[in-house]
């Protein structure tokens, strides 16, 4: 059994509103245990408390998601990949954006692979601001052979904080990768019906996550993950075989979609991990590079839908890895929250105090969208993000999220003082927003100009507007 409302987990706190936790009373602290932003080592009396033990082993049971969370690697760029609790995310939301690595081998030259890994390591794409980045370098044994693994393995982890994957099915290999990333929390690829016995011992004996692998075969796997389990082994990554073509294919989408159902509906012994293997279009017999490219992406999309938790991937060719990341990025956001900057004035190029004042709202494709307007002609401006809870400025208009009152609640909150550090005390509005001017005027003591209903006649609008007239 799961609890999924505040009031069930408050049920577990001690009901004091004593306020350690950072929030004013125990329900408040009982929302972010349900939406995850805090967990129960975040309420002091409850760790500390003997009288509480019971409880708070309880309660962290019932918080556990359905789907095993598992971390790979160590450190501020550590993987977590699972943690899910929802098939739908209309239900919830998905916790822990689909990772990905990218594979370099063991054979390869040493220069060729340390630029190929700090090529993984610097990637970087930028999205309603943030940067989207590669997640971790899956470094395969091609040479099978321990002291050549151990030396690229060595030279990766020399080269990167990224968490790595280690690939062989011979324990040996793995173990001599080992014994160089045993500080690195690596990820073992894999145990599979031929060295389960081996691969097992390693990981209980290195204390590492490891990924059990048995292709098209469910049972098998299924088998392999209690087996693991049993001996002690929490955390498991399950690897169903990812077939790139034909009937294959069908079969691993169902396999995926089989194993996470299973999961989330109380299977416990399944519940774990999926990883994907878009890297087989490689394998597939399409010769052309940059068709099995275009199959690998098209593999990576499926699987970050329908539920790969962690992906072994090859082509970095930017048609390739911008599209990958992007779908990551929009599957796994909170639908429940949109997209939202810091409600702050920001500058746009090298404003001064001859400089138009405009504001907009803190929805991220909105401030993207202007602030990319005037960036891009050279319009050098204090642009302000009013808080509206991340919606656009018609909606926020209509609802009541950006009125005069909100305006200057964040112009004051800014620091930004109209009447001080600009010379002609006058702000633009978004045209959307034209029913705000007298109110604004008012609460504020400054000229209100109403901007163009488009951001992209912003330039025009400047040209005829400004500077104001006096
Ligand atoms: S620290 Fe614990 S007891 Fe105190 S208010 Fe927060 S949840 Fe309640």
């Amino acid at each position: 059994m799961k609890i999924n409302s505040p009031l069930e987990a408050y049920k577990y706190l001690p009901q004091t509103n004593c306020g350690e936790c950072g929030e004013p009373t125990c329900m408040a602290f009982a929302s972010k245990l349900i939406d995850r932003s805090g967990k129960t080592t975040d309420c002091p009396p409850l760790i500390k408390e003997k009288k509480f033990a019971k409880k708070l082993a309880e309660l962290d049971k019932l918080l556990a998601p359905e789907i095993r969370e598992v971390a790979i690697g160590v450190g501020d760029r550590v993987a977590k990949i699972g943690g899910d609790d929802v098939l739908y995310r209309h239900k919830l939301t998905f916790f822990n954006k689909t990772k990905m690595f990218f594979d370099v081998t063991d054979t390869m030259e040493e220069s060729a692979l340390v630029e190929r890994v700090k090529k993984i390591t610097d990637y970087k794409k930028f999205y309603v601001g943030r940067n989207l980045l590669l997640d971790g370098v899956a470094i395969r044994a091609a040479s099978n052979d321990p002291a050549k693994f151990a030396s690229a393995v060595k030279k990766v982890i020399e080269n990167t904080e990224l968490p790595v994957i280690l690939c062989s099915f011979n324990p040996a290999v793995l173990k001599a990768g080992l014994e160089v990333a045993k500080d690195k929390n690596p990820l073992l690829y894999a145990a599979n019906k031929d060295n389960w016995k081996e691969v097992g011992e390693l990981a209980l004996e290195y204390k590492v996550p490891v990924v059990v692998s048995a292709f098209n075969d469910l049972d098998a796997l299924k088998s392999l993950a209690k087996t693991f389990a049993d001996a002690g082994i929490k955390d498991i990554v399950l690897d169903p075989g990812t077939y790139p073509s034909g009937k294959g294919l069908k079969d691993t989408f169902t396999n995926f979609l089989k194993i996470r159902r299973a999961g989330i509906m109380g299977d416990t012994e399944i519940a774990y991990p999926v990883m994907a293997m878009p890297l087989t279009a490689w394998m597939s017999g399409i010769s052309d590079p940059v068709s099995a490219s275009y199959w690998e992406t098209v593999l990576a999309s499926v699987f970050t839908i329908r539920y790969g938790d962690v992906m072994l991937l090859h082509s970095m060719d930017p048609y390739a890895t911008m599209p990958e990341v992007h779908l990551a990025e929009t599957i796994y956001t909170d639908p429940r929250s949109p997209v939202a900057v810091d409600s702050k004035m920001y500058k746009v190029g090298t404003p001064d105090e001859n400089s138009p004042v405009l504001f907009t709202t803190n929805f991220a494709l909105t401030y993207y969208t202007v602030e990319s307007d005037l960036a891009s002609n050279g319009i050098n401006c204090w642009l302000l993000a009013v808080n509206t809870d991340g919606i656009g400025v018609e909606a926020a208009v209509a609802g009541g999220q950006l009125t005069a009152d909100k305006v200057k609640d964040a112009f004051e909150k800014s620091g930004f003082d109209l009447k001080k550090d600009v010379t002609h005390n006058t702000v633009i509005t978004p045209g959307l927003a034209a029913r705000l001017q007298g109110d604004l005027e008012d609460k504020l003591g400054s000229k209100v100009l109403v901007g163009p209903m488009d951001s992209g006649r912003l330039p025009g609008f400047m040209e005829k507007n400004w500077p104001p007239k006096k």
